[in-house]
Order: C-alpha cells, then structure tokens, then sequence
C-alpha cells in the first residue's frame, strides 16, 4: 500500500534521516495525494507497462506507480535518497529498480530492450525544473522506443510545449514536442502541493509519441540541429545563426542556397519559421 503522499508521512521519513534538500537537484516533493492519482491516471499506466520514473525523491510517485506498473525503473542522481527508497520507502516492492545516476548520462534504449524486450516504455517524472528541457529534449530528439511521457512541469515550460510559430513562448522545445507528440494538459498545480514550495506554477502535460511525424523529413537528426542553431541565435536572421553555428555542417553559400530554393526570405529569423520548412530546409541541405 502507498503510504507516502500526505505531508506528515513526508516530514516523518525526512526528519529520519536527516535530509536536507538540495536546491541544485530540484528537488519539491509531491505532498497531494490527488495529484499523484491524477498522473497515473494521466499516464494510463496497466500492469503490462515499464515505467521508467525521472528522480522519485523520497518514492512518492515510485509507490504509486508499483502499484500500478509491472515494473518501474527509477533513475535519482542525489545518491543521499538511495538509502531511503532501498531501506524503506520502496523496500516492500519487488518490482522497482532504482538506478543512482544522472538521467542524462543514462543509456535508456539500453533499458527499453534489456527490461522491456524493445518495446516501447513509459515515462513518468515530477521533473527537477532546472533541467526539464534537457531532458525532454533528450526523451524526444533521439526517437527513443518510448509510448508516452507524462511530467510534472512548469507551467510556463507547458505553454511553450504547445507555442505556435511567432509567439514569445515559440522555441526548439516546441517543434521537438510538436514533432514527435500530441499534448494534453492533465491537470494545474499550484505551488502548496509541494515541499518545499516551488516559487511558480506547475502543469501535468502528458506527451503522446505520434504514430508519424507531422512532417517527412530525410533526417530529423539534422532537422534538430537546425532547430537548435535558430533558436540559440534567435535575434539573428536565419541564415546566420545556421551558419555560425558549430552544429550545422554546412558553410554559408550552401545555406544561402537551401534557404532560397525552399522559398524562405534569406532575411528572416528562425522563430517564424515552422516544422514545414526546417523539413523542407532540411531536405534541399541534403540535397
Ligand atoms: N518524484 C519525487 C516527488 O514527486 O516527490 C521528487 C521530484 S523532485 C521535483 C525531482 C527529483 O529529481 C529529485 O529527487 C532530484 O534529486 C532528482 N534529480 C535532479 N536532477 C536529476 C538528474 N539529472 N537525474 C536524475 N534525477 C535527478
């Protein structure tokens, strides 16, 4: 039974070890049960899915999900929490893996085909909100074997999830997800629902992988590394942050002529620009 979720049960396993919040891990635990029921219910989790969970914490959502999942893999990079989830949160769970790591260092594909015979995984994460993009990033950019992927963000970082080309809120986050994902908001989550209190807003976003991309692209690897080079130099027009960039392997003349060929202004800036035509962008640089 999941007994963590409420603030009392959360107080007591922190006062018994002694832990001190580490505020460059992130780290605002969950402390409303209603909440922790609507993410499983947001991440339509059965007894056939692996689950892998992005820094359980203390185990809050880890409980939770084994009771809900057939198995879950559970990834902390703060190795202080190691010995409580082992020793006591998670210790009446024989379906839980906790991995001591950086998420970012982690080789998931190796985890979907080793734990999961390659089929495609879940991921559900309260995620530490100093990374988030990092590591949506990294979820989507890699077409890694994963159905869903449902996480406690920002609410801000929710809305440019779903931005529309010229907006404020329009960046590389945004075609990422709206390249390979369709969106829905679970649920709002104002700050007392956490300990300690974080100083915004947060949504549930669940992110469904798309059975196609919206768009054909020879090489959505190189698309990305448009995307980035755009939005990393987003002041500058688009055909010279393509060609300053260290990531994009072509020279000027090249980009000037993919640029045209594709029916751009060679004078306008990335973030106008939408998933149709760094496809297509992408495509007259290949040739
Ligand atoms: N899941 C717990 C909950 O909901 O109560 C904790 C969520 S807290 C927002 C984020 C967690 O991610 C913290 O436990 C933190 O230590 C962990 N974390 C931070 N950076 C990480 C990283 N790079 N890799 C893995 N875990 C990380």
């Amino acid at each position: 039974m999941a007994t963590l979720g409420d603030p009392k049960k959360t107080i007591e396993i922190l006062n018994k070890y002694h832990f001190v919040f580490q505020k460059k891990f992130g780290q605002n635990f969950l402390i409303d049960t209603h909440v922790l029921d609507k993410i499983i219910r947001a991440a339509e989790i059965t007894k056939d899915d692996l689950v892998l969970e992005i820094g359980p914490g203390i185990g809050t959502l880890t409980q939770y999900l084994c009771e809900n999942a057939r198995k879950v893999v559970a990834v902390e990079i703060d190795r202080m929490l190691i010995p409580i989830l082992k020793e006591d949160t998670l210790a009446e769970y024989d379906n839980v893996e906790i991995i001591n790591d950086d998420i970012l260092k982690v080789d998931i594909g190796k985890i979907v085909e080793e734990k999961n015979n390659g089929r495609p995984i879940k991921v559900v994460a309260n995620l530490p909100y100093y990374i988030t993009t990092p590591i949506v990033m990294s979820l989507l950019e890699k077409d890694l074997p994963i159905e869903s992927i449902t996480v406690m963000v920002q609410k801000e970082v929710a809305e440019r999830m779903q931005a529309s080309p010229g907006t404020k809120d329009y960046g590389a986050l945004s075609l990422a997800v709206q390249y390979r994902a369709d969106t829905y908001i679970a649920a709002n989550v104002p700050p007392n629902c956490f300990m300690p209190r974080p100083a915004v807003g947060s949504c549930v976003i669940r992110l469904r992988k798309k059975d196609e991309p919206p768009v054909s692209v020879s090489s959505p690897e190189l698309m990305f590394k448009l995307i980035r080079a755009a939005f990393n130099q987003r002041r500058k027009t688009l055909l010279n942050a393509l060609a300053n960039s260290s990531e994009v392997p072509y020279g000027k003349e090249e980009i000037l002529k993919a640029i045209t060929e594709t029916g751009i202004k060679e004078t306008i800036r990335g973030e106008v620009l939408g998933l149709k035509e760094f496809g297509e962008l992408t495509d007259k640089l290949l040739g």
